[in-house]
């Protein structure tokens, strides 16, 4: 993996400095490797430092020591071709769709009528093309993150970073979003890291799973999913799904009991 590493990140830890001078060490010692084109998922438990990752991996926020290199170069401030969406779409309310998912464009500076013909088709790929000129107010939760996660790609990055970006979502909505996620993945040939709470949604959408600890949020155990592409919402009824999502589940269950014991927690 080590020549096409798309992200690379070796030893790092994160320790905030909270406002009273409280140290909170979030991250510690966090190794990963994500190839190009690949799908990572990251679970983990709320608080364990999985935004702080995915921020530091967005160029946001710096880390306190360790490496992170972004196509073999080192990250130092965000960069073009890494796109984020969160759980919360943020669009301006005073823009169209279309508007909304041209911002990042225009900030950049890129030429007005190509990124028009690129945002449309990247509306049309998450099925929006009829949408354009309404307002964030006139569409659904999915329509708007939808509309996010164009306006993640419409300077065309190679990687896109996702931080819970379904978890506001009903079931039904969340599955076809993840359908969606998927055949997006593939047809854009994108690397994705994403961050959920949820354990069939790691395992549905990721090449691999990265398990969490609590904080300080350590790289417990990275999980291989042995399911085909492209997977249908039938996989989940696959065995090999059933037996991945129960290591998931049972590996954080006693990461986190391990926890309480240490706190004393455990003890009653
Ligand atoms: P997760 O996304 O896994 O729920 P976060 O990455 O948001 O966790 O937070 C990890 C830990 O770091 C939490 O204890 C949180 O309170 C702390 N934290 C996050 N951001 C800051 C900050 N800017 N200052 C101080 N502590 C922070
Ligand atoms: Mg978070």
């Amino acid at each position: 993996m080590g020549s096409n590493a798309a992200i690379q990140i070796s030893h790092l830890d994160k320790i905030f400095l909270t406002v009273r001078n409280e140290r909170v060490h979030a991250l510690s010692d966090i190794s990963l490797s994500v190839a190009e084109k690949e799908f990572v998922t990251i679970v983990g438990p709320s608080g364990c430092g999985k935004s702080t990752l995915l921020k530091i991996m967005a160029g946001l926020i710096p880390a306190s020591s360790g490496t992170l290199r972004v196509v073999g170069q080192p990250v130092l401030k965000p960069r073009r071709d890494i796109g984020i969406v969160f759980q919360n779409p943020i669009l301006l309310p005073w823009r169209t769709v279309l508007e909304n998912v041209l911002l990042p464009a225009e900030v950049q500076g890129l030429p007005a009528a190509a990124t028009k013909a690129r945002a449309r088709d990247l509306l049309k790929m998450v099925g929006l093309a009829d949408f354009e000129n309404k307002y964030p107010g006139e569409l659904s939760g999915g329509m708007q993150q939808r509309a996010a996660i164009s306006r993640a790609l419409v300077c065309d990055p190679a990687i896109l970073l996702m931080d819970e970006p379904f978890g506001a979502l009903d079931a039904m909505t969340r599955e076809q979003m993840n359908l969606d996620l998927q055949r997006i993945w593939r047809e854009s040939g994108k690397t994705i890291v994403l961050i959920t709470h949820s354990i069939p949604e790691a395992v549905f959408l990721g090449d691999r799973v990265v398990v969490m600890t609590p904080r300080p949020g350590r790289i417990a155990c990275v999980i291989d999913v042995p399911l085909k592409r492209p997977r249908s919402l039938e996989a989940m009824g696959d065995p090999a799904f059933g037996r991945t999502s129960s290591d998931i589940r049972r590996l954080l269950y006693s990461l986190n009991d391990a926890t309480l014991v240490a706190e004393g927690g455990g003890l009653g």
